[in-house]
C-alpha cells in the first residue's frame, strides 16, 4: 500500500500505541477519583499538558483543554465563546476557505443573530491583511482563521493577522492549526484560542486540544461534570492524551529533517506530475510541502483516483471531511479555479515516513493510468 493521504489522518506512532497501551493497563483510573491511584493519573495527564504546552512554546500564559479533536475545539473556541462574549458584541469574522466544523458553526451562529463575515482569500488560499482590517470593528469579538490550510497547503501569515485582531481589545484570535502543528513552527502563541487534533501528528483518532490564554471562559458546549475547568464534561481518556503528547514530541524532535524530506518528495512528484501535462497546480509554490494539490487537465479526476485507489494507492480528491457532499471544492472555488478545476482535482499529502521508492512507484502506476483513461 502506499498512503498518501495523510491530511486526513496518518498511522498511528509505534511509541504512542505503546504508551497508551501500557498506560490503559497500569494506571486506569479515572484522574478525577481523589484516591492515590485517581490522583496518579491525573498527575500523568497534568504532566502531559503541560508538556503540550511547553512543546508549543505557549506555556508561560496558556492554558489547554483536552477534546476530541479540532472538530470539538473548533466548536468550542467558536460558540464557546462567542455565547459567553455575546454582550461584547455579536459579530464574528472568518475566511472561506476553512474546515466545515469552522463554517458550519458559524453558519448555526448566524442563526442566534450573529453577524458572520466570510472572507475571500487570495489566489494563494491566504487572507490578506488588509481584508481583515477593512472587516474589523468594534463589534467584533472573535476571529477565525486557519494556520494552514488542509486542502492546498497555503500558510497564512499569523503574526500580521494577529496585529490586526489585536487593535480591537475585544476580539479574540482563534486559529485552527490542525494541519500545522507538528509540521511547522508558526508563531502559535499569537493566538488567542489555538485548536488541533492528534490523529494528524501520529497519535490516536479522538483526542485533540484546545490552547487558550487564562483568561478566556467559554460556554461548555456539554453539561456534566467538573472535569477541564468545567469546559469539557466527561471523564478524561489520560492514556489518549498522554500518548498525543508522547506523538507531538517526536514529530517536533525530527521537525526540520521531515519537512526536508516531505519536501524533496514533494518536488519529485510536482516535477514528473506537470511533465505529463496532464496536470495543472492548485497548491501555491511557497505553501506546507506536506499538501500537493493538482487538477487534471483532460482526464476526470474521480476515474484517476479510483484507478489508483485499485493498485493500493491511496490519495484523495478534495479533503475528506467533505469528500460525501459537494464534490466541487469550495477551496479551490474561493482560490479562483474554474467549475471543471475544483471538481477534478487531486490532493497528496504526505507523511515524513513516505518514501522516494513510493513517490516512483506512484509515477509509474500514474503514467499507466493516464494511458488507460479517456478524456472526460
Ligand atoms: N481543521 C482542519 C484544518 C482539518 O484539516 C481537520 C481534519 N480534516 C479538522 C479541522 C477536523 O479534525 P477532526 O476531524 O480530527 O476533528
Amino acid at each position: 500500500m502506499i498512503y498518501f493521504d495523510n491530511a486526513a489522518t496518518t498511522p498511528t506512532l509505534k511509541e504512542a500505541e505503546e504508551l497508551f497501551l501500557r498506560l490503559n493497563g497500569q494506571y486506569f483510573g479515572n484522574p478525577s477519583s481523589s484516591h492515590a491511584f485517581g490522583r496518579e493519573a491525573n498527575r500523568l495527564l497534568e504532566e502531559a499538558r503541560k508538556k503540550i504546552l511547553s512543546f508549543l512554546k505557549v506555556e508561560d500564559h496558556d492554558s489547554l483543554l483536552f477534546t476530541s479533536g479540532a472538530t470539538e475545539s473548533n466548536n468550542l473556541a467558536i460558540k464557546g465563546t462567542a455565547l459567553h462574549y455575546q454582550n461584547r458584541g455579536r459579530k464574528i469574522i472568518t475566511s472561506a476557505v476553512e474546515h466545515p466544523s469552522i463554517l458550519n458553526a458559524v453558519k448555526e451562529l448566524q442563526k442566534y443573530g450573529f453577524e458572520i463575515v466570510v472572507l475571500p482569500v487570495n489566489s494563494k488560499g491566504q487572507v490578506e491583511r488588509d481584508t481583515l482590517k477593512n472587516a474589523m470593528d468594534g463589534n467584533t469579538i472573535l476571529v477565525s482563521i486557519m494556520a494552514v490550510n488542509n486542502e492546498v497547503g497555503s500558510i497564512n501569515d499569523l503574526q500580521g493577522l494577529s496585529e490586526v485582531v489585536h487593535t480591537f481589545p475585544k476580539a479574540l484570535f482563534h486559529v485552527d492549526a490542525t494541519q500545522a502543528i507538528g509540521k511547522i513552527s508558526l508563531p502559535y502563541e499569537m493566538a488567542d484560542l489555538l485548536s488541533f487534533s492528534g490523529h494528524k501528528f501520529g497519535a490516536f483518532k479522538g483526542c485533540g486540544g484546545l490552547v487558550y490564554k487564562s483568561n478566556i471562559v467559554f460556554e461548555p458546549l456539554n453539561s456534566g461534570g467538573e472535569q477541564e475547568k468545567g469546559f469539557r464534561a466527561g471523564t478524561v481518556n489520560m492514556p489518549a492524551f498522554v500518548s498525543m503528547a508522547a506523538a507531538l514530541e517526536i514529530a517536533l524532535r525530527d521537525l526540520d529533517k521531515n519537512y526536508q524530506s516531505v519536501g524533496v518528495l514533494q518536488g519529485f512528484i510536482l516535477q514528473n506530475l506537470l511533465e505529463t501535462n496532464e496536470f495543472e497546480l492548485n497548491s501555491p509554490r511557497d505553501g506546507l510541502p506536506y499538501v500537493l494539490n493538482l487538477s487534471t487537465t483532460r482526464k476526470k479526476a474521480s476515474v484517476v483516483l479510483e484507478a489508483l485507489s485499485e493498485r493500493g494507492i491511496f490519495l484523495s480528491s478534495v479533503s475528506a471531511c467533505s469528500s460525501k457532499g459537494e464534490p466541487v471544492s469550495y477551496v479551490l472555488t474561493a482560490i479562483g479555479k474554474s467549475k471543471a478545476e475544483a471538481s477534478n482535482s487531486l490532493r497528496l499529502s504526505f507523511s515524513p515516513r513516505n518514501t522516494l521508492e513510493e513517490a516512483k512507484t506512484f509515477m509509474t502506476a500514474m503514467t499507466e493510468i493516464l494511458h488507460e483513461v479517456h478524456d472526460r
